[in-house]
């Protein structure tokens, strides 16, 4: 459920709400946007609660109540119709001005961290990634340098200005990848792991929430709820590809989810053409086809020497693959009416 307040109701008015809301036993989340105010009633509600409706609508500067049938309410595009910008440091992921993420799947050594992300701010992107904690499908794979990689990533934001994208693979690594993380990313692998999703609420740090592989959007969605309900409301949701029955490419990008995402939420939307697609030839045509359809940013693999990558070499871009890139990214943007 939730009431959207008439524009203009006063601060009063919407405690008065909120009191009414959590006398009947349910938690009140409000988002006092420009325009007006809207507050999530959080809980279940129960059919014989339904009248309820009109006791909220009935109260002081309410305008109407909406009962929403989605199990996300946090997240919903009804919650904050305005959208979402997220900050880093001092870039706003969300707005007009479209941001690419840029860097290699893993950290591996110094001279290779600091090349990437040189390559990565040379080109102009806005964040750079790279993962020290790596979810590998083999335990016998290189695993991340960990806390080494952090420090390394650290190294090059300083180096370049790009705030830092990293993943967090366990509750456990929280205060370590706390310290040196801009964003905090959550894999694909995690997108489920609500214990992680939970501890990740009570910070206030953002969150780069990717899609499971074979999750729903609304799976997704609710998922972000597990994150948001700690108040922590600084979620972007990522598209990566999902599982499909055709073995050309890695996983099957769902170019649908985004419009369908940024209906349905509030959220700024991502795409990663990198895992979606797997190779790094077919990468630039995703990239460029994730931006027409209305992402808020992307996120790229890039290495100074793919062939030498010690995990996913096969779709990272070259240093100048990556600049080539980027400047057809920039035409696409202007044909769209966005920024790059
Ligand atoms: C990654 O970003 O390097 C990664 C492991 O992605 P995903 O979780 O989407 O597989
Ligand atoms: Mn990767």
């Amino acid at each position: 459920m939730v009431i959207v307040m008439q524009q203009g109701a006063s601060n009063q008015q919407v405690d008065a709400v909120i009191g009414a809301v959590e006398s009947e036993g349910f938690r009140a989340a409000v988002n006092r946007g420009e325009e007006r105010s809207v507050i999530a009633v959080l809980g279940v509600v129960d059919s014989q609660k339904v009248p309820l409706t009109d006791r909220f609508e009935s109260l002081d500067g309410v305008e109407r109540v909406t009962l929403i049938s989605e199990p996300y309410k946090l997240s919903s595009r009804s919650y904050r119709p305005e959208g979402t910008v997220v900050r880093v440091r001092d870039v706003e992921i969300g707005g007009n001005r479209v941001v690419v993420i840029a860097g290699p799947c893993s950290v591996e050594n110094r001279t290779q961290m600091l090349e990437a992300a040189e390559a990565a701010r040379a080109a102009g992107a806005s964040l750079l990634r790279g993962g020290a904690f790596k979810p590998r499908t083999s335990p016998y794979s290189f695993q991340g340098l960990g806390v080494a990689g952090l420090e390394l990533l650290a190294e090059a934001r300083e180096a370049t200005g790009l705030p830092v994208v990293t993943e967090i693979l366990d509750p456990l690594d929280l205060e370590d990848v706390y310290r040196f993380a801009d964003v905090f990313q959550v894999g694909a692998r995690n997108m489920s792991n609500f214990r992680l999703l939970e501890r990740l609420g009570e910070t206030d740090k953002p969150v780069l929430l990717k899609r499971g592989p074979s999750a729903k959007l609304r799976d997704m969605l609710q998922a972000a709820e597990y994150i948001m309900k700690g108040g922590n409301h600084q979620v972007m949701l990522c598209e990566r590809g999902v599982v499909g029955f055709d073995d050309a490419c890695r996983n099957t990008t769902d170019i649908n989810a985004i419009p369908v995402l940024k209906q349905w939420s509030h959220l700024p939307v991502i795409l990663d053409p990198s895992h979606s697609v797997g190779h790094t030839r077919w990468v630039p045509a995703i990239a460029r086809a994730g931006m027409a359809a209305g992402a808020d940013g992307l996120a790229i693999e890039i290495h100074p020497n793919p062939p030498k990558a010690l995990s996913d070499g096969g779709q990272s871009l070259r240093p100048e693959q990556f600049l080539a890139l980027m400047e057809q990214l920039r035409a696409v943007a202007r044909a769209v009416g966005r920024e790059l």
